[in-house]
């Protein structure tokens, strides 16, 4: 609790935050982001939110998804915020343009957080990044709906729903106090789920219609070409790699999906009694027991038979 303190203390002694998450910001990155500002905001304090890459069309309805910035304006800032980043590899570029003599609070859920901070708070029994923000905001400020809402996506998409073992009884009581104070949950599911672009769906099709599926784990892939038949973006293959494991029996599920400039970028998933995290590890990515992530150059399908082996050891 003294940590949170600390930062209690610096938010309140300093005016100007930057508040930076990972390259491709998913719902915990935005929702955590924009709610922090908003609180911060609401204290009469000046914000720069900042990521590498821009939000993904499924947030573009929410209004203030404009506050993320992909380039930097002057601003020189009092404090650094990164949130929900394990390292500081994974804010890619931004690494860079961050001012080290200012302090620095890292706010994150991963069990492998690097601690590179001059605070660290890391809780990686937390769904989401977002937990922690609710916390920090309900010691400095008045939640209200639309604070409430931001927070609410980060737990929401962290846990796909309330679906991954990652969902406890901590997540489930912040979502219910969240919705007490207004959040609208039919809504927010509304725009970030039922919102799909048609060519997503046909692409999921094709993706479905490929899937290799043995008898405890699964793999999928998404090529480029995939990806221009059906006039789709790479965004729109997000969460496909769910599908890989609603496969009754199947544990494990891996989807690969091919990158401009022969990157794979590989989804690893699996259900609770097995952990696919030490795997991503392996090729130098990272994440949490059922949910990680890694990039690799190479060749796709010497890749997916590499993963074949290694995914047959893990679920067995
Ligand atoms: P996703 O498969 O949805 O991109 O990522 C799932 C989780 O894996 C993320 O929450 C993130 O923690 C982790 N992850 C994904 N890609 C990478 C990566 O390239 N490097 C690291 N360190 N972690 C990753
Ligand atoms: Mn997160």
């Amino acid at each position: 609790m003294k940590k949170m303190k600390r930062v209690i203390e610096l938010i309140k002694e300093n005016n100007k935050f930057l508040i930076v998450s990972h390259k491709h910001p998913d719902g915990d990155s935005i929702g955590s982001q924009i709610a922090l500002a908003l609180g911060l905001k609401k204290m009469d304090k000046d914000f720069f939110i900042y990521n590498e890459d821009p939000p993904t069309d499924r947030y573009s309805r929410f209004k203030r998804i404009n506050l993320i910035n992909t380039k930097k304006q002057d601003f020189s800032e009092d404090v650094t915020f990164i949130i929900d980043s394990a390292s500081l590899e994974r804010i890619g570029r931004i690494k860079n343009e961050i001012d080290y003599e200012k302090p620095i609070i890292n706010l994150d859920h991963h069990v492998s957080n690097e601690k590179f901070g001059d605070i660290n708070i890391i809780k990686p029994y937390y769904s989401s990044t977002a937990e922690i923000i609710y916390e920090l905001l309900n010691k400095l400020t008045e939640i209200d709906k639309e604070i409430a809402t931001y927070i609410y996506i980060g737990i929401l998409t962290d846990t796909g729903s309330f679906r991954y073992p990652n969902t406890t009884s901590h997540s489930l009581r912040v979502a219910s106090k969240l919705v007490n104070y207004g959040v609208v949950a039919s809504q927010v599911s509304e725009f970030i789920w039922f919102t799909d672009p048609p060519a997503r769906i046909k692409l999921l099709g094709d993706v479905l219609q490929n899937i290799t599926l043995h008898d405890k784990f699964s793999i999928m892939f998404v090529t480029r070409e995939m990806l221009i038949n059906r006039g789709a973006k790479e965004e729109d293959t997000n969460e496909f790699v769910d599908y890989g494991l609603t496969i009754e029996n199947v544990k494990a599920t891996a989807m690969i999906k091919e990158r401009e400039g022969g990157i794979l970028k590989v989804s690893l998933r699996s259900k609770n009694d097995v952990s696919i995290q030490e795997l991503a590890a392996e090729y130098g990515g990272g994440g949490h027991k059922t949910a990680a992530g890694f990039t690799y150059k190479g060749d796709l399908k010497v890749l997916k038979k590499e993963l074949e082996n290694k995914l047959e050891k893990i679920v067995n």
